[in-house]
């Protein structure tokens, strides 16, 4: 999807409709209300400067009428001065009002930016697994962006613009309504040809904005795909695909600027029409000695001032609506439904010896569609349970459950006695400690990604999980050591590398319970290793689930539990389970057995 608004123009692609503005509006006027003062005040500059913007040609014609033609260089002078001060305290005014409204529009935006995170906060796990981030992402920067813009300009533009007209136009009409009447002449004519370019210039700005999207979209997949490019040898067929995109969008990008570049001369070629015609009729009006000739002067300046707000409110309305629409979709995001309070009878978990029990799990992500079916174990303190199973089987679920991620339909889910219902989220989350294989690293420092374990944790205790997690040894070979700052995501780091801060994390933590997710790619023996080892130190003492992929793990298990389509199907030891000649003896043969034999000596992987 190409971003609207991208490009150098300033013609909205479409406009987007808000689907209920009335509502949008009075939410948006509860950020606002705060500062009733402070937009009274800028309403009240724009009302000045809009009437000082009118005094400006009055005085003009003023000047013409009474002082120039009766030579009375004394009294222009005076007026003169009149006149610099009108002008100079509408540019003070406008500036004083701009300065207002900007301060509003960053207040109102900064609250606006603190719910919308606020709320990001307390939503469930499911909120993020079911929406796109690029979508959320945007809502919060791109949409509070145009809510920022709009209140910023657009709405003492609009509010201006509307003053000015009807001031002018009255005005106009009080000097004489016959002459408003000719200068009006040229406005319908302005209106349908605005409307006629406008028309081709949005459609060729869409087409140019979906061609810039083709182009932008292959420019990535070329990068991305370079190495798949090269190995098969495809680099011509590239450029010459490339050439085609990018001439599409020569043609679509020529036609565009042509129509929006013949909007400004010709409405200069309209407006200078409506001059002549003004001043051609007003000198024969002056002739007749039905007008002045200050009253033609005043009339060519307010002509000008009267074709432009008009355009401006075209423009500003576009604006906000946009803008309104923007606020919909980020109120959209703070009418989600929060993970719900806890239950009022909740306790504090402390003191966790770590026995978790499900009793008759069932649950669905989907309603009607059961992910897990009468799921039943229970772990003692200390002890390891390995989850394994074919992808998709509903190992993950499983841990998201007992961090209460996502909430069982029916059965229970017990830790240390406690239904998990009945235990505060906070102190339940607190006792687990959780090492995924694609654990989140922040663009921050070593030291401070592992002491995101525990926030409260010295140097000292950030660098002992860190050796005990095997990490040290790779940490010390980075530039700055522990102060290296990781890039955006980690991406620097190996898999294995990323693993082992992730145990370190975990070490600090200190959990009660455990939940492990091994790595399923593969990474060179030693780090491997490494792993291995800091896993080993991690677990003990501490009742583990891992999903594991490594038969090493899943041979020191105490317990196996082996999950096919939502149910465990199979479990005891290993050694129990190769028994029974099942499943697990299967999954076993195909998966371990395997590599036995292709390298003759290593059976694990
Ligand atoms: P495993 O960890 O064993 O590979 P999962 O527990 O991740 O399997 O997934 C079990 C099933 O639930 C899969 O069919 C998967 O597609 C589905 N699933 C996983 N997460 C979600 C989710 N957030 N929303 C809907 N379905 C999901």
């Amino acid at each position: 999807m190409p971003e609207p608004g991208r490009g150098h123009h300033n013609i909205q692609v479409e406009t987007i409709k808000p689907k209920n503005a009335s509502v949008t509006l009075k939410r948006l006027w509860n950020y606002l209300s705060v500062h009733k003062l402070k937009l009274l005040t800028v309403l009240l500059l724009v009302i000045i400067a809009a009437a000082l913007t009118l005094v400006g040609p009055y005085l003009i014609g003023k000047a013409i009428d009474d002082y120039i033609t009766p030579h009375d260089f004394k009294g222009l002078f005076k007026l003169l001065i009149v006149l610099i001060t009108a002008y100079a305290l509408t540019s003070l005014f406008t500036w004083m009002q701009n300065y207002n409204m900007m301060k509003i529009a960053q207040i109102t935006v900064r609250d606006l930016r603190k719910d919308a995170f606020d709320k990001l906060q307390v939503l469930p796990v499911s909120f993020f697994d079911t929406r796109s981030h690029g979508d959320v992402m945007s809502r919060l920067t791109n949409d509070i962006d145009l809510i920022n813009n709009a209140l910023n300009t657009s709405l003492t533009q609009i509010f201006s613009s509307i003053i000015t007209l009807i001031g002018t136009i009255s005005l106009m009409l009080w000097l004489s309504p016959l002459l408003t009447l000719i200068s009006m002449i040229t406005v319908p004519l302005m209106f349908i040809t605005t409307r006629l370019i406008t028309k081709n210039t949005k459609h060729y700005f869409s087409e140019q904005q979906k061609a810039l999207g083709s182009l932008n979209g292959f420019i990535e997949e070329d990068i991305s795909g370079q190495k798949v490019v090269k190995a098969f040898v495809h680099e011509q067929e590239e450029v010459k695909r490339f050439e085609n995109t990018n001439a599409e969008l020569r043609d679509v990008g020529i036609k565009a600027q042509i129509y929006s570049g013949v909007m400004g001369p010709l409405m200069n070629v309209l407006n200078n029409i409506g001059f002549a015609v003004v001043a051609g009729a007003g000198g024969w009006l002056a002739v007749q000695h039905v007008i002045t000739v200050g009253t033609i002067a005043i009339f060519i300046n307010y002509t000008k001032q009267f074709t432009r707000p008009l355009n401006e409110l075209a423009n500003q309305i576009n604006t906000i609506q946009s803008a309104i629409a923007s606020a919909e979709r980020l109120f959209e995001i703070m009418d989600e439904i929060p993970e719900p309070d806890d239950a009022p009878d909740a306790v504090e978990l402390t003191n966790v010896n770590g026995d978790v029990e499900f009793k008759n799990v069932y649950f669905s992500y989907k309603p009607g569609e059961p992910t897990l079916k009468d799921v039943n174990f229970h772990a003692l303190p200390g002890q390891t349970i390995a989850l394994v199973g074919p992808t998709g089987a509903g190992k993950t679920t499983i841990v998201n459950l007992l961090t209460r991620f996502y909430d069982i339909d029916s059965g229970n889910i017990f830790v240390d006695g406690y239904d998990i219902k009945h235990i505060t989220r906070n102190s339940l989350r607190s006792s687990l400690g959780i090492a995924l294989q694609d654990t989140y690293l922040f663009s921050e420092s070593v030291l401070d990604n592992i002491r995101y374990g525990r926030l409260n944790a010295s140097d000292e205790e950030v660098k002992a999980a860190a050796r005990m997690a095997n990490a040290e040894p790779f940490i010390l070979s980075l530039p700055d050591g522990y102060n290296t700052v990781l890039s955006e995501d980690a991406t620097d780091l190996s898999q294995g590398q990323r693993q082992l801060l992730a145990i370190a994390r975990a070490i600090l933590a200190d959990p009660a319970i455990l939940i492990l997710d091994e790595a399923t790619s593969n990474v060179d023996t030693r780090t491997e290793q490494h792993i291995q080892e800091a896993m080993l130190k991690l677990m003990e003492g501490r009742t583990s689930f891992v999903i594991a992929h490594r038969l090493s793990t899943i041979r020191q298990a105490d317990n196996i539990l082996v999950i096919n389509d939502g149910r465990i199907i199979e479990h005891g030891n290993h050694v129990e389970l190769l028994k029974q000649h099942g499943f697990y003896y299967n999954l076993y043969m195909s998966q371990f057995a395997n590599i036995k034999k292709l390298d003759g000596t290593v059976a694990e992987r």
